[in-house]
């Protein structure tokens, strides 16, 4: 018998962890999850039940960071190059939560696949002065079987056909999609107008009871936020498959600082983290897994001076890059309900001619354009913000409704 604690350890318990060691575990390896983040998600003793931490409270998640981390107690700091200084800003800077679940549990969970160009943009469209742009090693048919194993592993609600610019898949979604937001009734018939193609978006939140675990509310304390019903295609059905294997410890408020080397200096044999009181700690293992996200993944990389043999590590990120077009409507859409969006567009990911010639005539030889997203505010205190409230406003949008009855907490309703 060796002296491991584990044969895998992994560091991060977002999706990308919690994948892992769902697979993991089911093989029958024996593997030990180090979260930085606090466990809001699912109890790490028998019988693993959901926890019920969760609510519709925008003050909680937003202004006081629940899912965290929280700005004030672990701040972030930012600089272009060392020329800066230590830092030219210490606050949030791409704040990722940091919770069991990772990312997973206030994200909204749209979820495309790419599409069949996507793994070839070198070779389909050439290279980019200036840019890193490759070819993936695979190609969309050989993930296609794990997407639909994926889509059933977390419940994915979508329609095959519903896209007319998606890729092609062998089995349907596990679910129907949900309903659609009020907003999206509005938009979606413009944007037909205009000749693009809105789909209902193949979202990770269940539209009927699926996996032990109920259909979506349509609460609308979605994106952002935990859900309260764990109707939410989160990493909580992975880690309590996990879990339930018996191969599986769940170690949360465990900040992984160190990954441990043998003597070359090439091979890992488990990892160091301060626990909760600033104890350290080290794990033992065959294997490390680094699970920790697009940035901490990297950070810890570098941090640790491991081998960067490709001189690529935390180089070309580009992280969940966002354009917002704000548009008014004389009443409320009452966007605080609903999945957040319930509908995209892909229209702009595949360049048309005038696309390639406007691309051309300003000295790029392509571009693409990414995923549109119809959505409304994020919630009421983040609208009331940004939206000033006028009599124009009051205007109840269930006048346009058969029942002109409106719904708490409609701001009409007076
Ligand atoms: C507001 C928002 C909305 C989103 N919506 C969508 C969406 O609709 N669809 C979609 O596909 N994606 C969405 N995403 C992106 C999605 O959440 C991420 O792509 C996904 O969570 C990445 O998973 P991951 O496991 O790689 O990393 P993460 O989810 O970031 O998980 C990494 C975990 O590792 C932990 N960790 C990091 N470093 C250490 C360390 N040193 N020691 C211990 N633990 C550590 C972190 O605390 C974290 O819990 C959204 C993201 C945000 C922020
Ligand atoms: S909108 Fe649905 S999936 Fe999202 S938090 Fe509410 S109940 Fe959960």
């Amino acid at each position: 018998m060796s002296d491991l604690d584990a044969q895998i350890v992994i560091v991060g318990s977002g999706p990308g962890g919690s994948s892992f060691a769902e697979v993991a575990c089911a093989a029958g390896w024996s593997v030990i999850i180090l979260e930085k983040g606090s466990n809001h998600l699912v109890d790490a003793e028998p019988p693993y039940a959901a926890k019920q931490e969760f609510s519709n409270d925008e003050l909680k998640f937003i202004y006081r960071h629940f899912l965290g981390p929280d700005p004030l107690v672990e701040p972030r700091t930012y600089r272009r190059s060392t020329a800066d200084g230590e830092r030219i800003h210490t606050g949030v800077v791409n704040n990722v939560p940091s919770t069991v679940g990772g990312g997973g549990p206030h994200a909204d969970g749209k979820l495309p696949r790419f599409r069949e160009e996507d793994f070839n943009l070198l070779s389909e469209r050439g290279p980019i002065e200036g840019a890193d742009v490759a070819d993936w090693p695979i190609d969309y048919v050989d993930l296609e079987p794990y997407y639909g194993e994926v889509e059933r592993g977390i419940g994915v609600a979508g329609a095959a056909d519903a896209n007319p610019l998606a890729a092609w898949r062998t089995d349907p979604y596990p679910m129907p999609p949900g309903a659609d937001m009020f907003g999206a009734t509005l938009s979606v018939p413009a944007a037909e107008k205009l000749g693009l193609h809105p789909y209902r978006a193949p979202t990770g939140a269940n539209s009927v009871p699926y996996d032990g675990r109920p259909a979506c509310n349509n609460c609308g304390f979605c994106s952002e936020y935990g859900c309260p019903i764990h109707a939410k295609g989160d990493p909580l059905a992975l880690l309590r498959r996990a879990l339930q294997t018996g191969n599986c410890e769940l170690r949360a408020e465990s900040h992984v600082t160190e990954i441990l080397l043998d003597a070359s200096g090439r091979q890992s044999t488990g990892v160091a983290y301060l626990d909760h009181l600033g104890q350290r700690h080290e794990v033992r293992a065959d294997y490390v897994v680094l699970a920790g996200g697009a940035f901490e993944t990297p950070r810890l990389l570098l941090h640790n001076e491991v081998a960067n043999s490709s001189g690529l590590i935390g180089c070309n990120l580009m992280f969940h890059f966002q354009t917002m077009v704000v548009g008014g409507f004389a009443y409320s859409l009452h966007s605080h309900r609903g999945r957040s969006v319930t509908h995209l567009q892909d229209d702009f990911m595949v360049p048309t001619a005038e696309d390639l010639v406007a691309a051309r005539s300003n000295g790029l030889p392509w571009f693409r354009g990414g995923t549109v997203e119809h959505g409304g505010a994020l919630g009421p205190v983040f609208e009331a913000t940004y939206q000033p409230v006028t009599d124009t406003t009051l205007r109840c949008a269930h006048q346009r409704c058969a029942t002109g009855s409106g719904h708490s907490p409609c701001r009409a309703k007076t």
